[in-house]
Parts: C-alpha cells; structure tokens; sequence
C-alpha cells in the first residue's frame, strides 16, 4: 500500500486540470497513478483530449495579449513568487514527486529546488529582452530590431524529471510574455498539477498556464494540428521528438526538443581516479539511472581500467535500495515494468557477446521494480547497452588504448546530448572538451545542469538551449523594422 502522503498543505495535491482558469476534475476516462515502490494506486486525474486542448488554446490567446503587455519588470514579479511559492513547499512538493516516481525524496528535494531556480533566472531575464539599432543601407533608411514573444505554447514533459522539466520551460515561455500549455507525463502528472496550484497563486492570469492531462497520442495530434499554437517545446524520447517534428510540419510550427541521450563518460590515465569514480557513480545511479544525461557508455583507457572497476564496484557496494522516502536510500524503483525488461536484455545482450558481470546483473531481491546496481567488463561498441540508451542502473565499461581512440568510440553514436570526461592535462582537456560530439561536456565533474547553463543536444539529442541566456530566445521572434524617409 502507498503511505498516505502526509503533507502540511494537501490542497497541493489536487486531481484536476487547470484549463483556462478552470479546475477540470477526472470523469469516467480518468487516468490512474501508481506509485512505483508497490505499484498502489494513489489517485486518478483526467483523461482529456483535443476538445481540453482548444479550450485551453483559446483561453490562451484571449490572455496572452494582457500579459505580454505588461511591463517585464510586472511578469517578473509574478515568476519570481511563482519561485518563493515553490521553495516555501519543497517538502509537499518532494514527497508527491517521490510517491509518483520513486526516487529518493533528496534527489526530489533537489530536483525541485535546482529546477524552480529556472523561474527566478528568467524572471530576471525577462527584463533583458533587447533589441538592436543599426545604420540602413542608405542614408535615409535605419534598421530597429524587436523581439517579441514567439506565441501560444505547448509543452510536453516526461516522468523522470515530473517538476524540474517544467519550471524550465514554463518560466522562459512566460518571462518572454507567452502563455503555456503543459501536458505532463501520464505516469507522473501530480507534480505538474501541485505546480499549476502555486502559479494560481503566485498571480499568473487565467489562461496563461493551463495543465492537461490525458492520452499522449490524442493530446500530441491535437497540439501539432491546432493554428493557434505557434511553438512546441518537448522532452522525451527521440522516437517521439521525431514524430512531432513530422506532424508539426505541415505548419512550420517552431520546436524545441530535448531528447534522448547515450552519454559517453571517459577516464584517462591521467585523471583523478578517485574523483573519477564519485563522478561515474553520480552520474549512473542518480535517479536509479533514470536520467538523460547519465553515463550510459563508461570509456576507460587500458592501464587504469582495473582500478577504476575496482574503486566504482566499491562505491556501489556502498548505495542502497529502497522506497524514496525511507532514509538513507539513494536508489528507487525503476518507473515500471518496461523499464525492467530493457535492463535486462542490456544485460543479457552483453553476456551473450562476452561481457563479464562484476556487481548485480539480476532484479533485487525486494521484488516490483527494484533493479541491483550492475556492472559489467569487457563491454564493446556493437552491444546494445553501448548502442541504445539504457535508462537503468548498469555501468558498462569499455576500454580504450589512447586518446584518439577513445575520442572517436564516444563519437560513434548518433545521439549528442551529453558527455564527460576526467583528465588532468590542461592540452588533452581541450582537445577532447572540443572534439566530443555533445551539448554538453561535464570535464571532471558530472554535474551540467543549471540555470546559469545552456542545456541541450546535438544530433539526435535535441533542437535548441534551455537555461541561460539563450534559453528565452526560444520563445522570442526577431521583427524589423525599417525605417524609410529620414
Ligand atoms: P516519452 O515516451 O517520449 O514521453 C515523454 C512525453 O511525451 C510524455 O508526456 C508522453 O506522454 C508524451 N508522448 C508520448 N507519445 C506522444 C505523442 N505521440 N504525442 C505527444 N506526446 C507524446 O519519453 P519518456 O519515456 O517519458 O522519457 C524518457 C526519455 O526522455 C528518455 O529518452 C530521456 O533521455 C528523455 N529525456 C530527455 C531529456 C533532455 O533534456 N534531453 C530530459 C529528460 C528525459 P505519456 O506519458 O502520456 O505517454
């Protein structure tokens, strides 16, 4: 059975949709969500379609004129409460993430505020969308550049990151002056809500934030088919980022995609092995390796490989499974059954073509969807764990000769969102920090993502920069003027 959740505010907790200002509750095609420490019901929220999404596009763009006219300086204040509001709950927040996902609530905890962090960076952003002033190509013409916000949005999030994905997204599109509408992973969609009830109150208009949940096909169609919604930011897989940039064609609608990832994460025998190990094992095992930007191929250089496995399988005879909220746990359940089936063959792929397993390799024995931390050897780059993306807690470990050679088996993949590498020559930190084909280079460290820092992927990973100052102009249009009779 699932602990009844505890919270010091329960209106958090909400089963309804926020469609234009309105409170939607489920009705007969509600979907159910389960924790998946037990699989336990926990609560049922709505199963809406295409009739939910033109409701709220229509609310939308009868709000977003009213918000995009208020001074930046007014929206800031709103996403800035919208952040206070978020910091001043962390803990109802943390312990709904973790019921619907499973991860420990410090990982929750962290997700949270790491993410609501978005909201204050751009509501400080909102007030510097600058334009340019520029001489014309004669005398009696000049050139005035504007940015103005993009138009009605649309966001869809996956379940590993169910509140970080949002803020992220949200707090860029409404600092620009735009309005949002979010639909949440089914399996995850109670954190996304509890967000909509703080944007409620921190003042954000009718309209300019609406949260829908329901089927993801019907929902998809709608929001890649309707005229009004003029941009899509996504995250999720690759296999669905394609599909939506395929049926968002027909409009020219502007996207942006963070999918999936096959992280390279490289040691040569120059790093700090020690440092090297921490770093591996933060950035497996974090949310039982349910994380895009995790090391998925781990690329050690032959004459330090024995080491490093030694150190890493003593790091993780240290973690220990659990359910999120019971103290001392650092891995959770994986999100569900699939989930299990895919760690599997990646195993069992890899032993069939000569792998050798060091650590785990096989369900824990707390049963539903508890994994053991694995590690296999003697992994090599046709396996499928070095090929697909794993999404699970197995560390596979690949050797290398020397740094040409590790450099271009990184490379051989055609996702880009994010690698790492540990190595101590300030010559090879460039050379390889240059020459890794990835969004993003963690060098010596595995963590990347902040507001401060553009997130994103190249290749198959991705279209466009989330966080920084990049990250608005994904939802600005550049016009011109030009200035005639002067
Ligand atoms: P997913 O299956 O692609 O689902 C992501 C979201 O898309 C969910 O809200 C899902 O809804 C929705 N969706 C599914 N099919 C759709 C369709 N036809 N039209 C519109 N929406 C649709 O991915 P996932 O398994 O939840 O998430 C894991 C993947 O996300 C991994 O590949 C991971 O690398 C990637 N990811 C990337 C980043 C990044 O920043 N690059 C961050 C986190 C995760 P339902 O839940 O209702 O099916």
């Amino acid at each position: 059975m699932t602990q009844a959740l505890k919270l010091a505010d329960p209106s958090l907790l909400t089963h309804n949709c926020l469609i234009g200002g309105v409170w939607v509750a489920p009705g007969e095609d509600a979907i159910a969500v389960r924790d998946p420490f037990d699989n336990a019901l926990i609560a049922h929220v709505p199963g809406l379609g295409a009739e939910a999404v033109n409701e709220a596009v229509a609310a939308a763009k009868a709000a977003m004129p009213a918000w995009a006219a208020r001074p930046a300086k007014e929206r800031a204040a709103v996403l800035r409460r919208w952040y206070e509001l978020i910091l001043a709950n962390v803990e109802d927040l943390a312990q709904i993430l973790t019921a619907e996902q499973g991860k420990p609530l410090a990982e929750a905890r962290a997700e949270i505020t790491s993410n609501a962090a978005y909201l204050e960076w751009f509501a400080e952003e909102a007030k510097r969308v600058e334009g340019d002033f520029m001489a014309g190509p004669n005398a009696s013409q000049r050139i005035l550049v504007m940015k103005q916000p993009i138009g009605v949005c649309a966001a869809i999030t996956p379940w590993n990151f169910p509140n970080g994905m949002i803020t992220r997204k949200a707090g860029p599109a409404l600092a620009a002056g735009c309005a949002m509408i979010l639909k949440p992973a089914s399996q995850t969609p109670l954190s996304a809500l509890a967000l909509a009830v703080l944007a409620e109150r921190a003042g954000v208009p009718p309209g300019i934030f609406s949260v829908i949940t329901g089927p993801a096909k019907q929902i998809g169609a709608a929001i890649t088919s309707h005229p009004d919604i003029a941009k899509i930011s996504f995250t999720g897989s690759t296999e669905v980022g394609r599909w939506l940039l395929k049926a968002a064609a027909d409009q020219v609608k502007r996207l942006s995609l963070e999918l999936g990832g096959n992280a390279p994460f490289l040691v040569f025998d120059d790093a700090d092995l020690d440092a090297a190990t921490q770093g591996a094992l933060l950035s497996k095992f974090r949310n039982a390796g349910q994380t895009c930007v995790c090391a998925n191929r781990i690329y050690v250089q032959e004459n330090v490989a024995e080491a490093f496995t030694e150190k890493l399988i003593a790091h993780m005879d240290g973690l220990r499974l659990g359910r999120g909220t019971a103290p001392d746990v650092n891995v959770g359940p994986l999100i569900d059954e699939h989930a299990m089936a895919k760690m599997q063959e990646h195993v069992k792929d890899a032993l069939a073509h000569g792998a050798e397993l060091r650590r785990g390799g096989k369900p824990s024995a707390l049963g539903g969807t508890f994994f053991e931390p694995t590690l296999i050897t003697g992994v090599t780059q046709e396996m499928k764990v070095a090929r697909e993306e794993t999404f699970a807690p197995l560390a596979a470990i690949i050797t290398f000769k020397d740094e040409a050679e590790g450099v271009a088996m990184a490379n051989q993949s055609e996702f880009g969102l994010a690698a790492y590498f540990y190595a101590r020559d300030i010559g090879r930190i460039f050379r390889v920090g240059e020459a890794l084909e990835a969004g993003m280079v963690g060098v010596n460290t595995p963590a990347l993502a902040n507001e401060v820092a553009p997130f994103g992927g190249v290749k198959q990973s991705g279209i466009g920069r989330e966080g920084s100052k990049y990250g608005i102009e994904e939802y600005l249009e550049i016009k011109y003027l030009a200035l005639g009779g002067i």
